[in-house]
């Protein structure tokens, strides 16, 4: 059955799996909706983009994804207030990462509107899917691959945008341990640290195995050229306070610039929490925590919005940061998972 909707085809699922989900018991994106949004890049351009039936795509062996890595991705959520509207949070500021990691990955860019318009569709189309349950969300997994064939080292000439979405519950479940990472790095100055990359991924999770070992859940990433700074935790931006200055790094090459980290900074702003983007030197982290002073560390990222770290390693010694009663981390997720969901006034416009 096929049907048009913002001017974009739709071809339905024969079927719906829906009646198979628990949405009391949703994990994070282990389950897909019934519809996926694609669009293929070929003879120079990107066609029109079409919603089909959450299916597996068949590619040559050749394609170039599979032996030069060119991927890259977006991760975002929707929300669905009491009254059925459907929410997303600055979603062009998705969109704009997308292309920013498509240029530096030499992958054409998309068109705003197959974007948004392509989102739109998907989530009119599998509006069901998305939970009304506290905590819950539709997972949105936008991305692009290079699905073009042949041995040869350099930029495919054909590429798939897809977007899928999964219901999903929270993404951590309690307080992580993470450990300072002092060998491996996840990016470096001039690499694609800044890009979501399918790579930078990948290369992060033999360390993180390790870390797992070692008994801690997490790696807190340091800069690769010196080991000296802490730059982010696992697949999220940092975030120290030390007395009551909340502090994380500033972007780079090397750090991706994150929406929950910026939304982070202009409403600790906004409620005259300090705040400061600056490095952050692990002799700094230790010495508070130390002297005290470490009163609260934390992750901040679409997935987990934020995920409080309740301590860390750093050469072989264990750092516990004792819990506070009333934390920025729970003030802040609170605010910004109000705002989200539409529970609250959206002063900055974030809403969508
Ligand atoms: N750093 C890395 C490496 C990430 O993968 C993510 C998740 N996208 C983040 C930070 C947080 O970014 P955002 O708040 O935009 O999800």
């Amino acid at each position: 059955m096929s049907a048009i909707i913002n001017n974009i085809e739709i071809i339905k699922a024969k079927s719906t799996k829906i009646n198979d989900v628990d949405f009391d018991d949703l994990k994070f994106g282990s389950v897909f909706s019934d519809h996926m949004l694609v669009c293929n890049y070929e003879n120079g351009k990107w066609q029109a983009p079409k919603v089909t039936p959450y299916e597996p795509i068949t590619l040559d062996p050749s394609a170039k994804i599979f032996h030069y890595g060119q991927s890259i991705f977006e991760g975002m959520k929707a929300y669905k207030d009491e009254n059925e509207n459907v929410w997303l949070f600055r979603p062009l500021d998705n969109f704009k990462r997308l292309n920013i990691s498509a240029k530096r990955l030499a992958i054409p860019e998309l068109p705003e509107n197959y974007f948004m318009e392509g989102l739109k569709t998907l989530l009119e189309v599998d509006s069901d899917w998305i939970p009304k349950n506290e905590g819950s969300s539709l997972y949105i997994r936008p991305f692009i691959f290079a699905s073009g064939n042949g041995f040869h080292a350099s930029p495919a000439d054909a590429y798939k945008f897809i977007i899928c979405t999964a219901p999903s519950g929270a993404y951590f479940s309690g307080k992580v341990k993470v450990l300072i990472e002092e060998k491996y790095s996840r990016s470096a100055n001039g690499g694609v640290g800044f890009a979501k990359a399918g790579g930078n991924y990948a290369g992060q999770f033999y360390p993180t195995q390790l870390a797992i070992e070692k008994g801690y859940q997490q790696v807190i990433w340091t800069d690769d050229n010196t080991h000296e700074y802490i730059e982010e935790a696992g697949a999220m931006n940092i975030f120290v306070r030390i007395n009551d200055t909340l502090i994380t790094g500033p972007t780079s090459d090397r750090i991706l610039d994150g929406i929950t980290r910026k939304s982070i900074i202009q409403l600790a702003e906004a409620e005259n929490i300090p705040v400061e983007v600056r490095k952050i030197s692990v002799k700094e982290v230790v010495e508070a925590a130390k002297n005290g002073s470490l009163k609260e560390m934390f992750g901040a990222g679409t997935a987990a919005v934020i995920s409080p770290i309740s301590g860390f390693g750093f050469k072989d010694e264990d750092f516990d940061i004792p819990e506070l009663e009333e934390t920025y981390a729970s003030f802040l997720k609170k605010r910004i998972t109000d705002i989200q969901t539409n529970k609250t006034e959206d002063p900055f416009g974030w809403r969508y």
